[in-house]
C-alpha cells in the first residue's frame, strides 16, 4: 500500500500499517504480523490518516428527517472522514452542556469520531447573551460558532473571541453581513443578473472577514473563518496572516471545483451560504490552498429533504459533501497538479486535526487507528440515491470524479468496506 501521511513524512512510498488494538501499531517494510487480517493495496490502493472535516452539519437533535448523528456518520465513513466537528445550529441549538452530551454519547457507537461546536450566543440569536463556554467546554465542546446565524454584535464577538481564548477553544466564524446578503439565492453577478435572481454579493462575506480579522488583531486571540470562497476574503487573510494576525481559514470542494454557472438550471441543491462564486473566486481559493493562506478543506456537509430542496427560491441553503470531499480535492487539485497527493491529505487531515487539538490526523505509532483506503485512480460518477446520508442535495451529483474510498478503520474498526 502506498502511504501518505504528512505528520510523519510520508510522501506515498510503500509500506505496511500494523493496527492493533485500536492503535497504529508499526508503519514500515514489509511487517510480520501472525493472525492479521490483510489488505493487499497491490501498489494500487493508497493509505492515509482518517480525514478530518471541521465543518459538518448532522441535524441532531431537531432534524431527524435530514440526517441524525449514525446517519451522518454513516456518510463519513463512507467518504473517509474519521473525525468530524458539527456545528450548532440544531433543534435545540448546543448552547447547554445537556445537548453538547446528548451529541457525544449518541455518538459513543457512531461510525465517526465526533466533535462538537457549541453556539456562541444562547439559542444562536443575535440579541441573546453569551453561553456559558467553560460549562461547554466541560461538557466536552471543541469549538465555539454561530455558524450561519454570525454574531452581528461586534462588540459581543469580541467577548466570544477572548473568553474562547482563554479556555484555549478555537472560535470558528461564518462571515456574512447579513443585512447585504438579505434576500440573496446566489453570488451577485453576471449570472444572477442574467438569470433575474436576486444575489449575495461577496463583499457581504468580505466584511465579515474584515471584521473578525480586526477583533482578532485588536485583542491578539486567534480566529478561524470558515468556507472561504471570495477572493477578497483570500487578500485579508493572507495580508493579515503577513501581520501576525492569528488568523486561519478553511474551504470547501465546491469553491475550488465549481462556480455560479452551475446555478443556470435552477437546482437548489447547488445552493449554499457562501454561494458558489465566479471563475476569479475558484481560482484565487486554490492560490489560498496553494500557498498556505487556508490550511484546511471542509465540506459544510449540510442536509436538506427532496422537499425543501424542490423550490428554487424557497430551498435552504446547503449541500451534502462528505462522500465526493476526498474525490473532489483528488478529481480538481491533485490530477491537474495543482497540490500534491501530500498536500491534499495534509489539507483535510493533519492540518484540520491540529486546528482543533485532536489527537487525529496522523498515521505515526501509538495514534489512533483513524485510516482511509483509497484508490487515487478509479472514477465514479456521483449518484446521490447511492449515498448514505439520509439526504440527496449532492452538489457533485451526476458528476464523473477520479478517487474511490475503498476502506475506512475507525479507532481500529472497519466502518467502510467496498471490494477490499
Ligand atoms: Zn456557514
Ligand atoms: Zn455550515
Amino acid at each position: 500500500m502506498k502511504v501518505t501521511d504528512p505528520a510523519s513524512r510520508r510522501d506515498g512510498a510503500v509500506a505496511d500499517i500494523l493496527v492493533e488494538d485500536g492503535a497504529i501499531r508499526a508503519v514500515g517494510q514489509r511487517i510480520d504480523a501472525k493472525d492479521a487480517e490483510i489488505i493487499d493495496g497491490e501498489g494500487r490502493l493508497h493509505a492515509a490518516p482518517g480525514l478530518v472535516d471541521m465543518h459538518v452539519h448532522l441535524r441532531d437533535p431537531g432534524f431527524p428527517d435530514k440526517e441524525d448523528i449514525l446517519s451522518g456518520c454513516r456518510a463519513a465513513a463512507a467518504g473517509g472522514v474519521t473525525s468530524l466537528l458539527c456545528m450548532p445550529n440544531t433543534k435545540p441549538a448546543v448552547d447547554t452542556p445537556e445537548t453538547v452530551r446528548y451529541i457525544l454519547d449518541k455518538a459513543a457507537n457512531a461510525d465517526a469520531h465526533v466533535y462538537v461546536a457549541a453556539a456562541i450566543t444562547k439559542g444562536l440569536g443575535d440579541a441573546a447573551e453569551l453561553c456559558d463556554f467553560q460549562a461547554l467546554r466541560e461538557a466536552g465542546a471543541c469549538a465555539f460558532s454561530n455558524d450561519g446565524r454570525p454574531v452581528v454584535d461586534s462588540r459581543k464577538m469580541a467577548q466570544a473571541m477572548r473568553a474562547a481564548a482563554e479556555l484555549g477553544v478555537p472560535v470558528v466564524s461564518h462571515c456574512e453581513d447579513l443585512y447585504l446578503s438579505a434576500g440573496g439565492l446566489m453570488n451577485e453577478g453576471a449570472v444572477s443578473r442574467a438569470l433575474g435572481v436576486p444575489g449575495v454579493p461577496a463583499a457581504a462575506e468580505d466584511c465579515g472577514t474584515a471584521r473578525e480579522i480586526a477583533l482578532a488583531a485588536a485583542y491578539g486571540v486567534p480566529v478561524h473563518i470558515c468556507h472561504v470562497s471570495t477572493k477578497t476574503s483570500v487578500a485579508l487573510i493572507r495580508d493579515a496572516r503577513r501581520r501576525g494576525v492569528q488568523v486561519t481559514g478553511e474551504t470547501a470542494p465546491h469553491y475550488f471545483a465549481l462556480t455560479d454557472e452551475e446555478l443556470r438550471d435552477r437546482d437548489a441543491d447547488k445552493r449554499m451560504s457562501p454561494p458558489l462564486r465566479t471563475e476569479e473566486d475558484r481560482l484565487t481559493v486554490i492560490e489560498a490552498l496553494r500557498d498556505g493562506t487556508l490550511q484546511a478543506i471542509a465540506t459544510d456537509h449540510a442536509p436538506h429533504t427532496p422537499q425543501e430542496k424542490a423550490d428554487f427560491a424557497k430551498a435552504p441553503n446547503g449541500s451534502i459533501g462528505m462522500e465526493t470531499s476526498l474525490a473532489a480535492g483528488i478529481t480538481f487539485l491533485v490530477k491537474p497538479g495543482l497540490l500534491t497527493m501530500t498536500e491534499l491529505i495534509r489539507l483535510m487531515s493533519t492540518s484540520p486535526a491540529r486546528l482543533l487539538g485532536l489527537h487525529a490526523g496522523t498515521l505515526a505509532e501509538g495514534a489512533p487507528a483513524d485510516v482511509v483506503v483509497f484508490d487515487p485512480d478509479e472514477v465514479w460518477t456521483v449518484d446521490p440515491d447511492s449515498l448514505h446520508g439520509k439526504s440527496r442535495n449532492a452538489v457533485f451529483k451526476g458528476r464523473e470524479l477520479t478517487g474511490r474510498v475503498k476502506a475506512t478503520i475507525c479507532g481500529g474498526r472497519f466502518v467502510w468496506r467496498e471490494g477490499v
